[in-house]
């Protein structure tokens, strides 16, 4: 049997393009996704015509007895995961003085519990293994904040301190925990807020374009890999520049 991957939020944007390249490397991948299941299916059917594994699988990552039915069933389709993938992911765009509680509240279900789910759920066959990967996805926001982010901003930076964390706790056990650090990236998330501030964003960054999901995917793929054996513990940003 080949590897075995989830990903959170493989819908659409980055969490797509990681689930292409990671199935394009052999693994195969487990889809999660919550609301685009039209999207998630049509991509499993998409890497399955392709000669690869993989499964669209829907829970919302916050919902831990959920996220965990979900790679329970991945693990029963393809063997347990040896690669995990936190990319779901919700944007915010408000004051924090108009911060509903609610908002607070779920982006932190979403960004740290929703990655606490998960990686408790492969960690005892990981342990067992000695040996696996985990890569989370926060943002360059949450390293160095943002104004009008705040909730999304903490909750990422807590995504951030995870990894860190956790990857000096399993260190001795030959499993890797890493962070990326997305830039401006084009997916819906970023679209959604508006030509003019997308134009500015790409003023602000030394690259002069907006980053891709690949770019992204393809960070995600190395730090998976055996090459990056030696790596754990690190925000690796891939910004263009952004936060130089
Ligand atoms: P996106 O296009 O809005 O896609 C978000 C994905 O997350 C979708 O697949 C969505 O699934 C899934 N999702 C959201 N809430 C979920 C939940 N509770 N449970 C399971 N899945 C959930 O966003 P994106 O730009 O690709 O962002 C992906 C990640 O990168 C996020 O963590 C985001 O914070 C981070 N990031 C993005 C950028 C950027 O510029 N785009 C920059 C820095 C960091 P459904 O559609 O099925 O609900």
């Amino acid at each position: 049997m080949g590897k075995t991957a989830f990903v959170t939020g493989g819908s659409r944007g980055i969490g797509r393009a990681i689930v292409r390249e990671l199935a394009a490397a052999g693994y195969a991948v487990g889809i999660n996704y919550l609301q685009s299941e039209k999207q998630a299916e049509e991509l499993a059917a998409e890497i399955r015509e392709q000669g690869g594994r993989a499964l669209a699988v829907r829970a919302d990552v916050a919902d831990r007895e959920a996220v965990t039915a979900a790679i329970r069933a991945v693990e029963g389709a393809f063997g347990p995961a040896d690669l995990l993938v936190n990319n779901a992911g919700i944007a915010q765009n408000d004051l924090f003085q108009d911060t509903p509680e609610e908002l607070w509240r779920r982006m932190f279900a979403v960004h740290a519990d929703g990655a606490f789910h998960t990686i408790q759920a492969v960690l005892p066959h990981m342990l067992h293994e000695k040996a696996g990967c985990i890569v989370n996805i926060s943002s360059i926001w949450g390293l160095r904040g943002a104004s009008c982010e705040v909730a999304y901003a903490a909750s990422k930076a807590a995504v951030i301190g995870l990894t860190r964390s956790l990857a000096m706790e399993l260190a001795p056990s030959h499993i890797r925990v890493n962070c990326i650090a997305p830039g401006v990236i084009h997916t819906d998330m970023v679209k959604e807020l508006g030509e003019e501030t997308v134009a500015s964003l790409i003023d602000q960054t030394p690259a002069g374009r907006l980053g891709t999901p690949e770019d992204i995917a393809k960070a995600v793929a190395f730090l998976a890999k055996d090459d990056a054996d030696f790596i754990t513990g690190q925000v690796l940003t891939v910004d263009g520049g952004f936060i130089l």
